[in-house]
């Protein structure tokens, strides 16, 4: 049997020859002109009226609390279960996370513990929309306005994704993707801002650039920044992918339906499988992820499945118990137990655009020879 990688993207539409205009024309840094056809389509795609196009999503994320004046002294509001990203942008800012505990259906941030958390310190709420269903942004908004936050949307995995109808990375001051092979669309590597806020967005383009002065003298530097910059070649790639989102985000949500029908028994088993839908959104599978009655249950599973050359991946590991931040005295005897049992407990199956049908029902005929 073929191994079934865990994700394989799909690269079938103009990749190959928006990559060639770029090698003909010599178009290959962040001066090319993909670049900013990318950030006007993309942005205009999600609703906002600039995009800043960078190297990467954890990028993004370092250039969204800096534009944002977060730094030492100031709390942001974050779930506990997430990537890494956004808990290091915070904490290289000289800022402090402040985590909030998941809600155990849809394994985003419980919205109903984050009003306890705001203290006169803290500048913001920092969403992450856990793969395929976004958190409950009313309650969010509400928080914001009551108590003047800002609010820091990492929608990486939400891509096409909407919220009551309005599309997810459209709600926050600033929003960010990633465009890993892994996310809805890619640029192999790679990252967006985006904002309705014009000063916001001239900030977010000068922190992408070292911040060297856009009317100042050359090479004299008031502030610093980074180097974040999207290469042309990947805006290629990225406006390529653009095109084919609503199909890509339709063939996500088949391979989700599929999933669910067939390890529906592992229901009866106590697994617990994604929620098909919330009164607000309809998920769109960034991954397929199922939590096993237990972590003794999950390593079973997940051995047997590689046993069979199935790709799996664990869920995310808490902020909390991140060996790092521990030895950085963060987070001392916190506990976030529905975060821990997802992480414990978690994994996700092979669930890129480039799983064929035959692939799937190979991986659920083996969970359910089981
Ligand atoms: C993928 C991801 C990121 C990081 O993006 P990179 O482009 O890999 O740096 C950040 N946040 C979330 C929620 C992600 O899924």
């Amino acid at each position: 049997m073929n191994p079934i990688p865990v994700n394989t993207p799909l690269l079938n539409g103009n990749e190959l020859q928006y990559l060639t205009q770029c090698i003909e024309t010599g178009w290959i840094s962040s001066e090319g002109p993909f670049i900013t056809k990318f950030e006007a389509q993309f942005s205009n795609y999600i609703g906002c009226s600039h995009g800043i196009a960078v190297s990467n999503g954890s990028a993004a994320l370092d250039i969204a609390i800096k534009a944002l004046n977060i730094g030492p002294g100031d709390e942001v509001i974050m779930p506990a279960f997430t990537i890494i990203s956004p808990a290091q942008s915070v904490v290289t800012a000289g800022a402090l996370p402040v985590l909030v505990d998941s809600d155990a259906l849809t394994w985003n941030m419980d919205v109903n513990q984050i009003e306890a958390k705001i203290t006169a310190q803290t500048k913001a709420i920092l969403v992450v929309h856990i793969y395929g269903l976004p958190v409950d942004l009313d309650h969010i908004l509400d928080l914001a306005k009551k108590y003047k936050l800002k609010v820091i949307e990492d929608a990486a995995e939400m891509h096409g994704q909407t919220y009551k109808g309005k599309m997810c990375g459209s709600f926050g001051d600033i929003s960010i993707f990633s465009f890993y092979p892994n996310k809805h669309i890619t640029t192999g590597e790679g990252g967006m801002l985006l904002t309705n806020d014009s000063e916001l967005a001239e900030r977010c383009k000068k922190l992408r650039n070292l911040c060297f002065e856009p009317n100042g003298p050359r090479f004299v530097h008031h502030e610093l920044g980074w180097n974040y910059r999207m290469t042309n070649l990947q805006a290629a790639l990225g406006l390529a992918q653009l095109e084919q989102i609503d199909h890509f985000i339709d063939k996500k949500r088949a391979m989700g339906a599929s999933y669910q029908q067939g390890l529906l028994p592992l229901k009866a088993k106590g697994y617990q499988l994604p929620l098909e839908k919330t009164e607000y959104s309809e998920n769109i599978y960034w991954v397929f992820g199922l939590v096993a009655p237990s972590p003794e249950e999950k390593e079973r599973m997940v051995n047997l499945l590689t046993e069979n050359k199935i790709g799996t991946r664990p869920f995310f590991w808490c902020m909390h118990e991140q060996p790092v931040f521990q030895k950085m005295g963060l987070f001392k005897n916190e506990s976030y137990p529905v975060a821990e049992k997802l992480a414990r407990n978690g994994f996700y199956v092979p669930s890129g655009l480039g799983l064929s049908e035959p692939e799937l029902a190979t991986v659920v005929s083996i969970f359910n020879q089981f």
